[in-house]
């Protein structure tokens, strides 16, 4: 049942991946901000809203874990490479990224003097994505062979940061949101640590009974390959 569960997991990925040039306009933050520096909402910006409201009770689950093919084409590649982003102050670095693209996208709506309205498909074709998309994506392609599955999701990526924000906020307005619950029989196998996609130190979480993560994607990996059950998802208000 549980390999059952982890097979379903990376079969999406590879999906994911496989329709990566289908979907790489769907989700790609370039195309938002292109859309909003000409007062538009695109697709992508939309997609990016639904993400925002589902992360106050799902939190990264279904945006990062499941849907995002930037995010399975790193761990798709991660998965060979077996090197993890351990380093957490390196994923400090994402804040200023983060900061840098409130900017940008405050200054163009500013500048256009607000948004006009909703044009799904605005951007595309625009020759500039044509060459930036493919370029974004060999870049984390090849950030996650130096420095470890899903860099760019744990170092970078602005998008992380909101849905994080979200995440947070379902837990503060204590509506019921998914998380983490830790069962408390740990043997201290560390089949976790090596199967968590984002490096975070899951045998410590549980030790510590510190479920709550910032870079927790809430993919369910650990969960589904602790031999002892340790970990399950719990649907409730979060203390
Ligand atoms: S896989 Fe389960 S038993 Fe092993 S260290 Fe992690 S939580 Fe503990
Ligand atoms: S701690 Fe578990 S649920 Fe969170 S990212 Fe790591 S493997 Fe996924």
């Amino acid at each position: 049942m549980k390999n059952g569960k982890i097979r379903t997991r990376t079969y999406i990925l590879a999906l994911l991946v496989i329709f990566l040039p289908v979907l790489a306009n769907l989700y790609s933050p370039l195309l938002m901000v292109e859309g909003i520096k000409i007062g538009i909402i695109t697709l992508s910006a939309l997609v990016f809203g639904v993400w925002l409201i589902l992360s106050l009770f799902l939190g990264r689950s279904i945006s990062c874990g499941y849907t995002c093919p930037y995010g399975a084409l790193q761990e798709i590649l991660g998965r060979y490479t077996n090197k993890k982003p351990k380093s957490k102050k390196a994923s400090q670095i994402r804040y200023p990224f983060f900061v840098l693209f409130l900017i940008i996208v405050s200054y163009s709506i500013l500048k256009i003097g607000g948004l006009k309205g909703v044009n799904l498909f605005a951007s595309n074709g625009n020759p500039k994505l044509v060459i930036l998309i493919p370029l974004f994506i060999l870049l984390i392609g090849i950030l996650s062979l130096i420095f470890g599955n899903r860099a760019f999701c744990k170092y970078l990526c602005p998008q992380g940061v909101f849905l994080t924000i979200g995440t947070k906020l379902g837990r503060k307005i204590k509506i019921p949101s998914l998380h983490l619950k830790n069962n408390h029989n740990c043997s201290n196998c560390e089949l976790c640590n090596k199967s968590c996609p984002m490096g975070l130190d899951v045998n410590y979480m549980v030790k510590n009974d510190k479920m709550e993560n910032l870079n927790c994607i809430l993919c369910g990996e650990c969960i589904e390959n602790c031999p002892k059950n340790v970990i399950n998802y719990s649907f409730s208000i979060k203390d």
